[in-house]
Order: C-alpha cells, then sequence, then structure tokens
C-alpha cells in the first residue's frame, strides 16, 4: 500500500528545487497533485507529463501564492478539477538577501509576501474545503534561518519564523476539526536557491554539518511525505528539522 494512495496534495512552488521533489516523491507514493509555479511554464508542462507517468492524476497552475486573490482562485480551480484537497504543502519561497544596512523596503516586502503572506493566503482558503471534510494536513517549509537566524538573511529568517508561529497556532484553533498544522525547517539543501551562493561558502556549510554534506530535495520529500500521511496522524504543531543535524 501507498503512503499517500488517493489523497489529493495542492503543492506550492513545484516547478524547481525542494517541491519539484516533493511532487515527484508524492505522485510515487499514489498521491494526486496540483502543483504551482510562479514563471516556469515549460517546467510546469514537464512535471505534469512526469507525475501521470505514475498514474496519478497531475496539473499544474500558474499562480502567485504571495496574491491572496489568486490563492482564493487557485483553490477554486483545485477543487473544481480534483474534488478536494486533502494536503496542502506551502512550499513557494524566495530570498533577497543583504545586510539589513542595505535592505530595501521592497526586498523586505517581497520575501514577507512570497514567503509569509502565501501561507496565509492559501491556508485561509483551503481552510473551508478541509473543515468540511474534517480532516487535512498542513504543511510549511519554514528554515532553520527561521530558528537560529543568519546574517544577511534578516528578511528570510523574521518570513521562516514566522511560519513557525502561524503554523502552531493554526494547529490550536483546527485540531478539534482533525486538521493537522506542521512545519518543515530544512538546513542546507542543494538546490537552484543555494547555487548562486560562492563555492567556499558552500564548502564551509558541508564541513559544518554533523552529516558532512548538504541535504537533497529528496531528503526534505521525506519528511513532507510522513506529515502528509497518517502515519503521521497524532502529530500536530511540530515543527521537523531536516538539516542533518545541523541545529544540533
Ligand atoms: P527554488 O529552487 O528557488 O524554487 C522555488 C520555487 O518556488 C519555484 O518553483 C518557484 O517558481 C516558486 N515560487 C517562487 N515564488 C513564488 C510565488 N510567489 N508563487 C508561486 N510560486 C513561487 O527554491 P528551493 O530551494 O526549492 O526552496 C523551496 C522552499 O524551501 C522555499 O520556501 C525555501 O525558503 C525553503 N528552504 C530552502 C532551503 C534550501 O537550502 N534550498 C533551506 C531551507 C528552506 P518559478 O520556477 O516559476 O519561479
Amino acid at each position: 500500500m501507498k503512503l499517500l494512495e488517493g489523497k489529493i496534495a495542492l503543492i506550492t512552488g513545484a516547478s524547481r528545487g525542494i517541491g519539484h521533489g516533493i511532487a515527484v516523491k508524492f505522485a510515487e507514493q499514489g498521491a494526486n497533485v496540483a502543483f504551482t509555479y510562479l514563471s516556469s511554464v515549460e517546467k510546469g508542462q514537464e512535471l505534469e507529463r512526469e507525475l501521470q507517468a505514475f498514474g496519478v492524476k497531475a496539473k499544474g497552475y500558474k499562480s502567485d501564492a504571495a496574491d491572496f486573490k489568486a490563492a482564493e482562485e487557485l483553490v477554486n480551480a483545485v477543487i473544481a478539477d480534483f474534488g478536494t484537497i486533502d494536503v496542502l504543502v506551502n512550499n513557494a519561497g524566495i530570498t533577497r538577501d543583504t545586510l539589513l544596512m542595505r535592505m530595501s523596503e521592497q526586498q523586505w516586502d517581497e520575501v514577507i509576501n512570497a514567503n509569509l503572506k502565501s501561507v496565509f493566503n492559501l491556508t485561509k482558503a483551503v481552510q473551508k474545503p478541509m473543515l468540511k471534510q474534517r480532516k487535512g494536513s498542513i504543511i510549511n517549509m519554514s528554515s532553520v534561518v527561521g530558528i537560529k537566524g543568519n546574517a544577511g538573511q534578516s528578511n528570510y529568517a523574521a518570513s521562516k519564523a514566522g511560519i513557525i508561529g502561524f503554523t502552531k497556532s493554526v494547529a490550536l484553533e483546527l485540531g478539534s476539526r482533525n486538521i493537522r498544522s506542521n512545519a518543515i525547517a530544512p538546513g542546507f539543501i542543494e538546490t537552484e536557491m543555494t547555487a548562486a551562493l560562492d563555492a567556499k561558502v558552500v564548502e564551509g556549510w558541508r564541513d559544518s554539518i554533523p552529516l558532512k554534506r548538504g541535504g537533497t530535495p529528496d531528503d526534505v520529500a521525506n519528511a513532507t511525505i510522513f506529515l502528509a500521511s497518517d502515519m503521521s496522524a497524532y502529530i500536530t504543531g511540530q515543527v521537523i528539522n531536516v538539516c542533518g543535524g545541523m541545529l544540533t
């Protein structure tokens, strides 16, 4: 029996990186997958075909998670296409790194809107169908940076810390309706987002991790499968660090 057989999942930001890894692993485990991207139309179409090859229903939507109205329209479209939503993975995120001294208001707003407001937008939109069916699992992609902070990422760290407070509050509000809300805090996961970093910095990161390697999208996807599946039926309001021991 596959772990997500027949479940309907909505994953934001799945055209690349961690979201892409989650979408593929979910389909492999039997989930029907609705996913979004911001601008990577071709990659979205490719992913749709890749997921359908697992024999599940899959559809990509071009939708800006930072836009409240667009999130509402997206959820309505997914429900029209798939029937309901059992699992929401709020994965979409961006960085605009710089020291506070140089950070513009725009760099602050863009990160808070794409990373934190998006989580509010999508969670609010899926709340209704999940309440109706009296079940659901919401999984929010935070970061170790949201727990410990990081120089040059005050906007990003604030957005990721905000996600943790939001996740725990939603767990308290919706637990009685069998809707679970958890966060994942990945450490250093090697994707396009981290490929922009200097090679020496990357070596330094790898060296400082107890497991002596950067994580892969699959490492994060495996934890996401667990939180999406009924294996985690008694787990809510938690943050799971997927960081190779970095925070230990
Ligand atoms: P990535 O490779 O840059 O991919 C980001 C994805 O999000 C893309 O699919 C992108 O779509 C989408 N996206 C960005 N803004 C969006 C918006 N407003 N609406 C909808 N989709 C949007 O990033 P990643 O490394 O996989 O990171 C995924 C998540 O994990 C992020 O929340 C990130 O903060 C978190 N995280 C990453 C790491 C790491 O080390 N990589 C560590 C901790 C946490 P397009 O392709 O269309 O642009």
